[in-house]
């Protein structure tokens, strides 16, 4: 009998602190969760999913533009705002439910409360202490606005997610993922839109090429993009917010949005005191198998801040679940991780950037096409499709994919599988082509 209550105790139930105490408890386990939130964490709540749904709701618009060359006269359209966010609240609750719901089959207990790490096994919890062989960081993350005066006007992702109404005027600060989704969502749903980046290039960490011609696309759908511009002051000024910038410009709007990146969660959980080594920015220090400086404690997901993605979160969880209860020590490989902007249009990306592969190998050969995609020939839409793969000139294998275009996340998605096969150029090109889809381009490309 374990001296414990539990085998484990995960703080957190966003994807990471779910999905390892759903296969913790898989493996036999003796599991409680602690939430303070609602279950599924920022993915469910304030992240992927309503992000995904307000992205599609946004593209609706050149939609009705582009059906015209097809021969339909869309009735004059409307947006209403209320019923999008009533949707998406009814959509968020029922997987809320589904999250509970799967806890609870799996035999996870579930504990709502916010919780703090007292010793290398005790954890309190609305000031009953809990205890367990294993204790699971997950806490997440939360974004960061920049230290100016006035930040406070502005929002960030998670109240864009609750907005009473949208504003007439936006303006996004930052150019990573959150910044250019957003600033094409507003832009979509009728915002006028601008996007100010202190950096000359969007989505830093990319292909170079990315950035580019994102920063086109943008700009051609009608997003006012400020590059090279850091946010200096915000005020409210009569009706209106005011941003002022380095350069000594100043722009008015009626919502600001920072989206200048994410911090790990650790404030008040104690870490330290109980020895668990952190970095600058709070990221909780683990080693390849996500174990702290503290043997009973682990942690994954955004708060050890490698990659702060869903589907990582996940796997780090599984990895830690097989490690600590079915004995075989698991850690997650992170190359070739595929990923998606879901802006419009939307950047997919895997394996390495051109820049990546030229420090890497002797010789790199660099495939790039654009071009005007089929359905524009009627809608008259001026979106054009930009891919490209990096190649090692000696293996001929395929170290990199990537794509601005419509469904970029979907075609990069089946590339990202042919790249861990370790998939060579030739092979592409001895793939058929689906005809006529965008996606056969990827093995066509002979430039
Ligand atoms: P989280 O999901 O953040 O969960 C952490 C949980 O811990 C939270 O529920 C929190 O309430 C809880 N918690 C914190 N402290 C305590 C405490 N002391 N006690 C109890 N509970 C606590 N990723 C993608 O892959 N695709 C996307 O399209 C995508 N879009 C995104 C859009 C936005 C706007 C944002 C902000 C993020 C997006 N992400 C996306 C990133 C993704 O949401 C995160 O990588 C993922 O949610 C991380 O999971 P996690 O389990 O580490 O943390
Ligand atoms: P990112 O790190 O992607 O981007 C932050 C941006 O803010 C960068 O452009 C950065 O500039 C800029 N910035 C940082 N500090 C300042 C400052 N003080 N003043 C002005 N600009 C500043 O963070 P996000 O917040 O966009 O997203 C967080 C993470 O969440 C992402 O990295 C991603 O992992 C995840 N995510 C994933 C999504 C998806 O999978 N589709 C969608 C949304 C989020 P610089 O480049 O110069 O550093």
């Amino acid at each position: 009998m374990s001296v414990y209550d539990y085998d484990l105790i995960t703080i957190g139930g966003g994807s990471g602190g779910v999905r390892a105490s759903r296969m913790s408890a898989a493996h036999g386990a003796r599991v409680a969760l602690i939430e303070a939130g609602p279950l599924g964490g920022t993915c469910v709540n304030v992240g992927c999913i309503p992000k995904k749904l307000f992205s599609y709701a946004a593209n609706f618009s050149t939609e009705f533009i582009d059906a015209g060359g097809f021969g339909w006269s869309p009735e004059p359209v409307a947006f209403d705002w209320k019923t999008l966010l009533a949707n998406k609240d009814h959509e968020i609750a029922r997987l809320n439910g589904i999250y509970a719901r799967v806890l609870q089959d799996a035999g996870v207990e579930v504990i709502a409360g916010r919780a703090r790490v007292v010793d290398a096994h005790s954890v309190e919890v609305d000031g009953k202490i809990l205890t367990a062989a294993h204790l699971l960081i997950a806490t997440g993350g939360h974004a960061v606005k920049p230290d100016i005066p006035g930040a406070a006007l502005g929002i960030t992702s998670d109240q864009a997610f609750h907005l009473d109404t949208l504003p007439r005027r936006a303006l996004l600060v930052g150019g990573g993922y959150i910044a250019v989704e957003f600033a094409s969502i507003f832009n979509g749903l009728g915002v006028a839109t601008t996007l100010i980046h202190r950096g000359g290039q969007l989505l830093r960490g990319f292909d170079d090429d990315m950035g580019k011609v994102l920063a086109e696309e943008l700009s051609q759908q009608g997003i006012t993009l400020k590059l090279n511009e850091t946010p200096r002051e915000l005020k409210q000024d009569k009706g209106h917010l005011q941003l002022v910038l380095g350069s000594g410009n100043s722009l008015e709007a009626d919502l600001v949005m920072f989206a200048t990146g994410r911090r790990p969660n650790v404030d008040g959980l104690g870490l330290e005191t109980v020895g668990v080594k952190l970095a600058g920015n709070g990221a909780v220090q683990v080693d390849d198998f996500y174990c702290t400086a503290v043997p009973s404690i682990h942690a994954i997901g955004d708060v050890i801040d490698r990659v702060q993605l869903t589907p990582v979160a996940i796997a780090e969880g599984m990895a830690l679940a097989r490690t600590l209860f079915k004995n075989e020590p698991s850690r997650l490989d992170y190359a070739n991780i595929p990923t998606a902007v879901f802006s419009h249009p939307h950047v997919g990306t895997v394996g390495l950037t051109e820049a990546a592969a030229r420090e890497r190998n002797a010789a790199v050969d660099v495939y790039r096409t654009r071009f005007r995609p089929l359905k524009a020939t009627l809608s008259g839409s001026k979106e054009r499709v930009f891919m490209k793969l990096v190649v090692a000139r000696d293996s001929g294998k395929v170290l990199g994919a990537h794509m601005v275009g419509d469904g970029a996340g979907e075609i990069i998605q089946g590339i990202a599988v042919a790249l861990n096969c370790g998939a060579t150029k030739a092979q592409f090109d001895a793939t058929l082509g689906i005809h006529p889809t965008t996606a056969e381009e990827f093995v066509t490309m002979r430039a």
